[in-house]
């Protein structure tokens, strides 16, 4: 009986809930456990939700949820002790009739919890009617061809006290509507309720069968893998490492032999561990298959849609309707029309295949189907080696991995792609830089020229125009980064180098994901924070955008740029790269310490390996400039409101009779850089660099033009202005006013302290945590001071 059958007033008690994985666990939480007992408050036939009194709290649900709790009622259990079974041994003697019923109840529940429907599911000719019969002693007809099984069987076993109800499903390779045999088997998924479905698997043939269980993982059953035929794939010397395998797919994978019955017992205690809760080892965890960023997002819009219907999620995950509606799947289609909102959710598929279609150059049915192989591919890339290379027909795909993922090749290779980007972005960015550069001094002195003196004048100019501007000069480097960067995400190349460092990365805690995020920071942390979305390992995501801050940003470059020309002058180049290795090498050194630090599950999961294709030039474009607004919305926002604080700090109180220098000094600027010097004095700083670093808060673009204010009064550096740029006449001022060490420290201070307000921000909302944010940038300033310290002491030594 299930629960919506039981009167009110009556009493019942849980055997277990069924439906898919989030629904299970919802009602758990809840406290329907079996065992535990339920009254029913209120009951009428037309009354929904109905009311329930649970562990002593009273609960209310609909119709449709209580439909999928099997109980025990007192009816049932009345009607067992009135039929004359012999429940005398479980009936405790003397006690009051509430009691006796009560025990026979929860002896019923028990014994009916012991009843386990398991059903197999797999492509044809895997060996499931084989394992069917070796488990159940039934003699089904085996045969090697497929289309053999065309209806469910049932067979019954006892095993481990436990009765086992089997059903033997037809064959099928996807559980798509297409035909009667698959639209069979989801029926019977979905509607017949197994408790545990076990994925009978051609380990001999994994890449094709495996495509199914993508679909089962969406479905979010309880599955677990029987990887049958396991003695042909021993037999051609491959190996697979099963353990790992079923971690990534998130179940349990247990190698047998149907023909022999080798594997069998094992396969069925793991169903049943499956079947009672898992014990922390089954590997039983409820995945999501990343369908890659864009599809996700047309996944999360339709599940948001079907969301609305609220007794939608007690019959399917509603991830899983998101997908397959997304696919065009008619039977899904059919269920959506039921809905009252089934309208709007069709209106919603339309805008994503609008989006999508010109983003990936598939439909979403074909994306969909590629992003599964993707995972397939990832996972296998991982845990299956091959024989002898099996080379029947290798793709284009094969032909480019054999290159790019090549032991001895594949770092060269990505080092040099690495640096080629790194050459455009800098090389081929500074030509637009310097028009811009060009555009925002004439428009500054256009406008300066045109208002008359004052304070409005000189807030236009030298706060928004020269601050926005210097900031607005970096655009064109961040377009060119994420131009490279969208190009080796949609050609495939970015999953093969997350590939590639991945064994690399699990030596500090991270994931192969990891690097992406890392890279891009050094274009730009905020996006780089945001890009730590596609790792699903909570703490390889947290350590990540803990890193990111050390990635020197191209808002920090000009001022490396500004120091190295001016203390290294011979030797720029190799003390830039020195200063972005000390980057990598304290992220590297952070992350070591981190792992320890953050305890979360370090789950692996499947890196996918999608097929490589030229990249659409509207998806370039579009990813592109997502992110080149991103940089502009910083600009127009943080930087601009920083600049216009830094510059009104700097200005009042007013009093420019004494000289540029002394205003300095006096403003409210001046003294919040005093203020904080003692703290920076043991890293050589002066007080004028000092301002340079809290405007840096801001922006790190920020700091190079507030110490082109600071040190524009330097009277020296005032007869050269007329004959030098004005970066070089800071340069020498620099170099007249700043010791070498101290000129280190700064260097490196800049690259390691707080990352900027707007990364600030980037990582509260990732995070989801304030004190998150607080400590990665409490972190970061502590680490900026003792290396710089360090820096300080060690350059004084060796320099
Ligand atoms: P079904 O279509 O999934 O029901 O598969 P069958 O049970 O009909 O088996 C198909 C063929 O595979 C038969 O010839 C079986 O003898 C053979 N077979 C089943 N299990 C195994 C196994 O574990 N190893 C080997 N080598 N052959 C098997
Ligand atoms: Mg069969």
């Amino acid at each position: 009986m299930n629960l919506s059958e039981v009167k009110t007033g009556e009493k019942a008690v849980v055997v277990k809930v069924n439906g898919h994985g989030g629904f299970r666990k919802r009602l758990i939480e809840m406290g329907f456990i079996q065992g535990k007992k339920v009254k029913v408050i209120l009951n009428a036939p037309l009354r929904d939700p109905v009311e329930y009194e649970i562990l002593g709290y009273k609960i209310s649900l609909r119709r449709e949820e209580a439909e999928k709790i099997d109980v025990i009622s007192e009816e049932e259990a009345r009607l067992s002790v009135s039929s004359g079974e012999d429940l005398s041994a479980i009936i405790p003697e003397d006690c009051a009739d509430e009691e006796k019923l009560d025990a026979v109840m929860a002896e019923l529940a028990e014994r009916r919890h012991h009843v386990i429907r398991v059903a197999l599911v797999g492509n044809p000719n895997c060996g499931k009617t084989s394992l069917f019969n070796i488990a159940s002693g039934a003699h089904e007809h085996v045969g090697n061809y497929s289309g053999v099984t065309v209806d469910a069987k049932e067979g019954r076993f006892s095993y481990k006290g436990y009765d086992f109800v089997l059903v033997d499903l037809p064959g099928t390779y996807s559980l798509s509507a297409y035909s009667p045999e698959e639209l069979y088997v989801r029926k019977n998924l979905l509607e017949a309720l197994p408790d545990v479905v076990v994925n009978v698997v051609d380990a001999s043939n994994l890449e094709r069968n495996l495509y199914l269980t993508t679909q089962l993982i969406d479905m979010d059953l309880r599955v677990v893998m029987a990887l049958n035929m396991y003695d042909e794939l021993r037999a051609k010397g491959d190996e697979l490492d099963v353990r790992q395998l079923g971690t990534l797919l998130g179940m349990p994978c247990c190698p047998t032999v149907s023909r022999d019955g080798q594997g069998i017992p094992e396969l069925f205690d793991t169903v049943i561990s499956v079947y009672e809760g898992g014990h922390p080892d089954s590997l039983a965890r409820h995945i999501h298959i990343n369908h890659g960023s864009e599809l996700e997002k047309s996944i999360k819009h339709l599940q948001q849609h079907m969301q609305e219907n609220l007794t939608i999620g007690a019959h399917y995950s509603t991830r899983y309707l998101a997908i397959k509606f997304l696919e065009y799947d008619s039977e899904v289609e059919r269920i959506i029309a039921g809905y009252p909102n089934a309208e709007e959710v069709r209106e919603a598929r339309m805008e994503e295949e609008e989006r999508i279609r010109p983003l990936l150059g598939a439909n979403l049915e074909s994306a969909i189907v590629d992003a599964k192989y993707a995972f397939v591919q990832g996972a296998l890339k991982e845990t299956f080696t091959p024989h002898v290379e099996k080379t029947p027909r290798r793709t284009v795909t094969d032909r480019i991995d054999a290159v790019v993922t090549n032991k001895w090749l594949a770092f060269p290779i990505f080092l040099l792609v690495l640096y080629l980007i790194f050459w455009c972005t800098f090389t081929v960015g500074q030509y637009p830089m310097d028009w811009i550069d060009a555009a925002v001094a004439w428009i500054g002195g256009k406008i300066g020229s045109l208002l008359p003196g004052g304070w409005l004048r000189d807030l236009l100019v030298d706060g928004i125009i020269a601050g926005v501007g210097s900031v607005l000069v970096f655009l064109p480097n961040i377009l060119i980064l994420y131009f490279f960067i969208s190009i080796l995400e949609d050609s495939g190349y970015m999953a093969r180098t997350a590939f590639i460092v991945d064994k690399l990365m699990h030596h500090l805690g991270l994931h192969g994901k990891s690097f992406i995020p890392m890279v891009m920071g050094f274009g730009c942390n905020v996006p780089a924070i945001m890009a730590t979305r596609t790792i699903e390992s909570r703490k390889s995501r947290l350590i990540t955008i803990a890193l990111v801050p050390f990635m020197s940003c191209a808002g920090r470059l000009p001022i490396f740029v500004l120091f190295v020309g001016a203390f290294f002058p011979a030797h720029s180049a190799l003390a830039l790269m020195c200063i972005y290795l000390l980057g990598v090498l304290l992220a590297i050194l952070s992350a070591l310490v981190m792992k320890r630090l953050v305890k979360d599950d370090d789950l692996p999961f499947v890196m996918e390996l999608p097929p490589y294709r030229i990249p659409t030039a509207k998806a370039i474009g579009r990813h592109t400039w997502e992110k080149g607004k991103q940089y502009l919305q910083k600009m127009a926002t943080t930087i601009l409101i920083g600049s216009m604080i830094i510059w009104g700090l700097g200005y009042f109180p007013h009093d420019m009779s004494r000289g540029a220098e002394y205003q300095q000094e006096h403003s409210l600027l001046g003294r919040v850089g005093k203020t904080v010097a003692p703290a920076l004095d043991p890293l050589g700083f002066s007080w004028k660099m000092d301002i340079g670093l809290i405007s840096g808060v801001v922006a790190k673009e920020l700091v190079v033009s507030s110490l082109g204010v600071m040190y524009a009064g330097d009277e020296a550096a005032e007869v050269d202005t007329d004959t030098l740029s004005e970066d070089t006449a800071l340069q020498s001022a620099l170099l007249r006013n700043v010791s070498l060490p101290a000129a280190v420290a700064f260097m490196i201070f800049v690259l390691l302290y707080f990352p900027c307000i707007a990364t600030f921000v980037a990582i509260k909302n990732e995070t989801g945590k304030w004190s998150w944010a607080a400590g990665i940038c409490a972190y970061t300033i502590a680490v900026a001071w003792i290396v710089a310290f360090a820096g300080y002491h060690l350059s004084a030594l060796l320099l």
